[in-house]
């Protein structure tokens, strides 16, 4: 059911050129299930050469039969939707349903790339003299290198490898050691769609050694990266000591504004899903739940039901609501934010500790008045962990969202069109959803600002981040 993982590279699956490999573990049961390729430096040029190989075929090829390959993967992921889900929810953790639902998404987001493929538009700039044309043309700026996290192993890398694709670039892709078979198939998908040898490159290894390696790299012109700010600095910070174009998903510590007018029981239920969704590891799960004084008690109440209700267990149980933590320093991670909280004054509503010792299962936790100098209050948790506070005025919630250096995502809920647009020019973040969790999808804008990073993985944007602008001027001879 579960096989080990290669390299993907020239169109060609293979191991790694000295033999080494890394261990896959199964985060419910703590056991190993498999072995992924180690990459090294030789694997890498391997991998840069079919790359310059792949972007030079790829370019050629018209954006209308780009865009045909790319359909035919999408519809590849679709078919295979149930393989690739069981694989994902081994490696992973999370419930066969979100996995599920992470594969259908991967296939709306290639085909809204593949469709996007046809509408790269330049323009035409009236000219001052007769007989002149102002082109502004869109290009592929060349072979991009990306680096995807485990969280969502294939809808993080196939935002990346879609644009890169529908913009006429190459890209080699650095999947997440920890996950690494679910995004091995979704480059399959595109494989098998037909799209030609070396477009496409997956590597695994060790993570800095091969940023160190490909960033700087002249073959590489783009470096797009999702993951924790930290790393997200260092790498930026190389980007830019070699001039490469920069997309960068990083970390959020989204602020859930719920105000005294909200309709509370649908806030709570739409909130709570999205925190203990993935078990909360997720760059826009809600994190900071900030709650109008009037209908504090009420949201906590409710919250802390649902908390409670959750079954977490093995993904592959069709009952289980939330799936162990994909590894064990997410474990320890929580209990660290937990004992911090708790030792500063935050109350323990439910939840704080580990389930048994197999596995990387962790209780749905609430912690409510939680202080503001607590650590997870200015760290983003990445897990399961809901902290609740009371705000009482506008002004004040305002800028407890606005205190930390992230910016990624924002949610509100508040049943006046004053406050929801008074709100959402507010809050400084790259996203915010108001009465309704509407992030994520294909088409619309996918980014933060401040700390959380900067460009767009989503909509219009995702594609430009991937194309040079270049100007022709031409007069007739
Ligand atoms: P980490 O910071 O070690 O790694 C995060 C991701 O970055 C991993 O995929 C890792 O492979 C990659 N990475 C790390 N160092 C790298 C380097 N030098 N070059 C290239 N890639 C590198 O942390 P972790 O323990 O795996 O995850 C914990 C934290 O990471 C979380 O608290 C969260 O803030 C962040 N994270 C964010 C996302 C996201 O969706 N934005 C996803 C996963 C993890």
């Amino acid at each position: 059911m579960y096989s080990d993982v290669s390299l993907f590279i020239d169109g060609t699956w293979s191991g790694a050129a000295a033999g080494k490999t890394i261990a896959v573990m199964n985060p419910a049961t703590g056991e190993p299930i498999g072995k992924v390729a180690h990459a090294e430096q030789p694997d890498l040029d391997r991998a840069l050469a079919a790359a310059a190989k792949g972007f030079e075929t790829w370019r050629r090829i018209s954006a209308y039969e780009r865009a045909k390959i790319m359909r035919k993967a999408a519809s590849l992921m679709r078919e295979r939707i149930e393989a690739i889900a069981r694989i994902m929810t081994i490696e992973q953790g999370k419930p066969l349903a979100e996995a599920r639902g992470e594969t259908a998404l991967a296939g709306d987001i290639i085909e809204w790339f593949a469709e996007e493929a046809r509408r790269a538009y330049g323009r035409v700039v009236p000219a001052r003299a007769p007989g002149v044309y102002q082109l502004v043309v869109k290009e592929p700026v060349g072979v991009a290198a990306a680096f995807t996290p485990w969280n969502f192993p294939v809808n993080q890398a196939v935002r990346k490898i879609s644009a890169a694709l529908a913009a006429g670039c190459a890209i080699i892709i650095k999947g997440p050691e920890e996950t690494p078979a679910s995004c091995a198939e979704l480059v399959r998908a595109y494989a098998d769609a037909g799209v030609p040898e070396g477009v496409v490159n997956l590597v695994f290894g060790v993570p800095g050694d091969i940023s160190g390696y490909l960033i700087p790299h002249p073959v590489v012109r783009k470096i797009s990266f999702t993951g924790s700010t930290a790393v997200g600095k260092q790498l930026a910070a190389l980007a830019g000591a070699h001039m490469k174009r920069v997309t960068m998903e990083l970390g959020g510590h989204a602020p859930a504004i719920v105000f005294e007018d909200a309709d509370v029981e649908a806030a709570t239920k739409i909130l709570s899903a999205n925190k203990f969704r993935n078990a909360g590891q997720v760059c826009i799960a809600p994190t900071r739940f900030l709650v109008q004084e009037k209908v504090y008690e009420d949201f906590v109440d409710r919250f802390v039901a649902v908390a409670k209700g959750l079954k977490v267990g093995d993904g592959l149980d069709p009952a289980t609501q939330m799936g162990p933590l994909a590894h064990e320093r997410r474990v320890a991670a929580m209990e660290g934010f937990i004992t911090d909280a708790v030792q500063k004054g935050a109350e323990l509503a439910t939840g704080g500790k580990r389930i048994g010792n197999k596995g990387y299962f962790f209780e749905p936790t609430v912690l409510t008045n939680v202080p503001r100098t607590a650590r997870a209050m200015n760290e983003e948790p990445f897990g399961p962990v809901a902290l609740i506070a009371p705000f009482r005025e506008f002004d004040e919630v305002v800028a407890e969202a606005n205190r930390l250096n992230y910016g990624l995502a924002a949610y509100a809920y508040t049943r006046s069109a004053k406050t929801a647009t008074a709100i959402a020019g507010a809050v400084e973040t790259g996203m915010i959803s108001i009465n309704h969790h509407g992030l994520a999808l294909p088409e619309v804008p996918f980014g933060g600002v401040k700390d959380s990073g900067y460009g767009s993985e989503g909509g219009l944007e995702a594609i430009e981040a991937y194309l040079i602008t270049k100007f022709v001027s031409q007069a007739s001879a």
